[in-house]
């Protein structure tokens, strides 16, 4: 085992405390990851330090997912795709911060508190995985995973400047992850370079008999190639390319698209026209999957229990209404209001219909064109505050990711430099089931050759 690492997990408290206004770590795990340093087996990961969000599992160790309901939770088993890290040698040094129970987009609806984005400590590092982000970002860790649902790896990549992939639905095994939303949910991953991405996301890839929803479908090992890269068609979308989007983000885009055809890829417009009901679909379908998932908080099975309830029914109530923050209870009483009787068809039913259109989209799209270029949000990090209070522009900030979500593709944030006011731009891009390798091959191909 490398000296180094050693030397790193013993510092890490004190470097972990320099950063301390960002706020990025819920518990800091170093001191256990340095027991176990000497058992750590050699592998793809080895001497590698790395964080995990605090909704994945790791035994003996809190699991918090920011909620006040899981205060005293402490985990008897390890998440499958956590396992995996550290069966390739990895150093788990800390679990980081994150929305309550993963929904939001900025990390502000914590219990810990806020999350800071390293660039401006004013504003928010994007959500839900932002502390996974900021970890990263700062070079605390080389990598760390989260998990994105409708965006909560992209979106918190693009604010901090960094990597950030959401696999394929079904790629990775949710087996250990608190579950939000388990049609969407997925675990993905953060890192400063397409390679250690790609390293990190073949280690946690592949099928796992403990969740049955886990594909089996090899995992391409990454090996890249500046040919192949060259012969991609790219697709461009006018549903991602309007007034909506502020200006130095689009100009971006359209200077990396513009890079792309100078090099002598083939630039293909097409159309994914029922992006504009992505927002509506996701959460009228994640909030009703929500409400059915977080029923076991209730203070008997899972969950904060007050002390003391006048009768059964307080119980529930009570232990609910304090253990749950605003955003999440929000959540829980539209996803129930969504499914309740007479209600069920004409929205969740309607959601599913428009899931499946927007995956038509994306199906027919990829017939010809191999990736799919976007913008990854629609603005720059906003500022702390600035959106809390209002739920409905929180929710369009996941515009440009939430269509991938529904549709189950993967897709990957790359930093694409910054604006006048030196916050990072982030640009997406997706491709066709199980085409993570696909999307590499690109990422690496402007990492190498692509400057703003
Ligand atoms: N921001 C989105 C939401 O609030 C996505 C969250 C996520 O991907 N976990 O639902």
């Amino acid at each position: 085992m490398s000296p180094i690492i050693r030397e790193r997990l013993q510092a890490f408290p004190v470097a972990l405390k320099k950063q301390g206004e960002l706020n990025a770590v819920i518990t800091d795990t170093s001191s256990q990851a340095l027991e176990q340093l000497d058992a750590s087996p050699d592998g793809p990961l080895s001497g590698l330090l790395l964080a995990i969000k605090d909704n994945l599992n790791l035994v003996d160790t809190p699991t918090t997912a920011a909620s006040r309901t899981l205060e005293g939770y402490v985990s008897p088993y390890t998440a499958t795709a956590v396992q995996r890290l550290l069966d390739a040698g990895a150093a788990i040094a800390a679990k980081t911060n994150l929305d309550e129970f993963a929904m939001g987009s900025s990390t502000e609806y914590s219990c810990f508190g806020p999350t800071r984005n390293p660039h401006d400590h004013e504003r928010v590092p994007g959500g839900s995985s932002g502390g996974s982000a900021v970890v990263v970002a700062t070079a605390l860790v080389e990598a760390a995973l989260g998990s994105d649902t409708g965006g909560s790896v992209r979106q918190p990549a693009a604010f901090c400047g960094i990597y950030g992939l959401k696999p394929t639905y079904g790629r990775v095994s949710r087996y250990g992850l608190i579950a939000f939303a388990s049609s969407f949910d997925q675990i993905g991953v953060f890192a400063r370079s397409t390679e250690l991405t790609a390293k990190v996301f073949e280690v946690i890839a592949g099928h796992d008999p403990l969740d049955s929803t886990s594909a089996d479908e090899p995992v391409v090992h990454f090996d890249y190639s500046e040919e192949r890269a060259r012969g991609l068609t790219i697709g461009i979308a006018p549903e991602y390319d309007h007034e909506g989007v502020e200006r130095e983000i689009r100009e971006r885009y359209h200077d990396l698209i513009h890079f792309l055809k100078g090099q002598g890829l083939t630039i293909k417009e097409i159309s994914l026209p029922h992006t504009a009901h992505g927002i509506a679909a996701y959460y009228v379908l994640t909030t009703a999957e929500a409400s059915s998932n977080l029923a076991r908080y209730d203070g008997v099975r899972y969950g904060r229990r007050v002390h003391a309830p006048a009768n059964l029914e307080a119980l529930y109530t009570d232990s609910r209404s304090s253990g749950f923050g605003a955003e999440v209870q929000r959540r829980i009483m539209l996803g129930t209001y969504l499914l309740s009787a007479g209600y069920m068809d004409r929205y969740y039913i309607r959601a599913q219909r428009v899931r499946r259109l927007i995956q038509q989209d994306f199906i027919t799209a990829f017939e010809e064109i191999d990736i799919l270029v976007t913008p990854t949000t629609p603005t720059i990090p906003f500022p702390i505050g600035g959106k809390v209070n209002d739920p409905m522009t929180m929710y369009l900030s996941d515009v440009f990711t939430v269509p991938m979500s529904l549709a189950g593709i993967p897709a990957l944030n790359i930093p694409a430099g910054t604006g006048a006011n030196g916050l990072p731009i982030g640009l997406q891009l997706s491709a066709n089931y199980f085409g993570e390798e696909t999307i590499f091959q690109l990422s690496r191909f402007l990492e190498q050759n692509y400057s703003t």
